[in-house]
């Protein structure tokens, strides 16, 4: 043999993944023709490059130790699950001995499964640890408003719960919308689904509020046509920012201009739609009368010189952002020509 078995082994990684030059080819070939030790080592190496090896083996190191962890987490969740079930047994055999007919125990058992989306589920999920968490607390915290309803023969069961739902919906709505939207493939539409849920959520709170104070015509009027007066606003919002073609500085443009235009313009809309049934104030940018300035006692001429402000401030404002943002798109053209 012309050269030594230690070479040849230096250099088979390189001939495996058909890299090395011609000639080390062929001095490899010759080696392993007589080589029985080399050869073997060759046919080990088998089809796999060396980097499909080592991602192999990387991978399945990673495998193992996810495996130990999540052994480990599921042992944790379950054990404090195990510690939650003291207190629920205690519960539940005192209520019993002392007679009662497992009323208040149910009060107990709905405030521990609250306990334990917080601190159990996060541990016995593997995937979608905080979505799961915010849908089993938002249940069982409304399992807990039932069971303290019936207790105490209360008849707001709807109020709490529905403006619970509303309330979490809210600020946690979005990190239950999104990994769903992604599994079903409706990303593009996150957004407006999301203020879909907000919105059914506050009008079942009307509802709910307007049968609690057994609402007369003129609650369901005013509820309604004054929540619906915002709830377009934010729809506007959503389209513009999530279906709406231009750039972002135009949209965020139009939108600021539409704020100022929408909320300054809101007392004289809904007065308009509210005198019907008595309940306009008069309020609005009627009272207009820049001479008096903002330091006058008239509540209504402050109001409407201030309304006037905040339109003009906005539209401004939200005109030269979109009038930049127009230039910075037709600059963005001229360079992709
Ligand atoms: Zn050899």
């Amino acid at each position: 043999m012309k050269y030594d078995c230690d070479i040849i082994q230096d250099l088979l990684p390189l001939y495996q993944d058909k890299i090395c030059s011609g000639k080390s080819r062929a001095i490899v070939e010759e080696h392993i023709s007589e080589c029985t030790v080399c050869r073997k080592m060759v046919e080990q190496m088998g089809d796999s490059t060396v980097e499909e090896k080592l991602t192999q083996e990387k991978n399945s190191v990673i495998q193992k130790h996810q495996k130990i962890v999540n052994r480990k987490t599921t042992t944790i969740g379950m054990t404090m699950a195990g510690i939650l079930m003291i207190p629920v047994l205690v519960c539940l055999i005192c209520n019993l001995v002392i007679g009662h007919a497992l009323d208040w125990f149910f009060i107990v058992l709905t405030a521990m499964l609250l306990v334990a989306s917080f601190i159990v589920v996060p541990f016995i999920t593997e995937t979608g640890r905080l979505m799961w968490v915010i849908v089993t607390a938002t249940a069982s915290l409304i399992l807990l408003l039932l069971t303290c309803c019936i207790y105490t023969h209360g008849r707001w069961f709807f109020v709490a719960s529905s403006g619970s739902i509303l309330g979490i919906s809210v600020v946690f709505a979005p990190f239950v919308t999104m990994p769903l939207c992604r599994e079903m493939k409706l990303e593009r539409h996150k957004a407006a689904l999301t203020v879909l849920w907000d919105t059914i959520w506050l009008y079942l709170l009307l509802i709910a509020c307007g049968v609690y104070i057994h609402g007369d015509a003129r609650y369901w009027y005013m509820a309604m046509t004054i929540s619906t007066y915002i709830v377009v606003l934010v729809w506007i919002y959503v389209f513009i920012i999530d279906y709406g073609k231009r750039n972002g500085q135009i949209k965020a443009g139009i939108l600021v201009a539409l704020s100022g235009i929408w909320l300054g313009l809101a007392n004289d809309i809904l007065n308009f739609f509210l005198a019907p049934v008595g309940e306009a104030d008069g309020h609005g940018l009627g009272g207009l009368d820049l001479s008096k300035g903002f330091s006058v006692n008239d509540i209504a001429v402050l109001n409407a010189n201030l309304l006037f402000v905040i339109i003009v401030v906005s539209v401004c404002v939200g005109g030269l952002m979109i009038f930049s943002g127009m230039i910075k798109e037709k600059k963005e053209n001229e360079m992709e020509q």
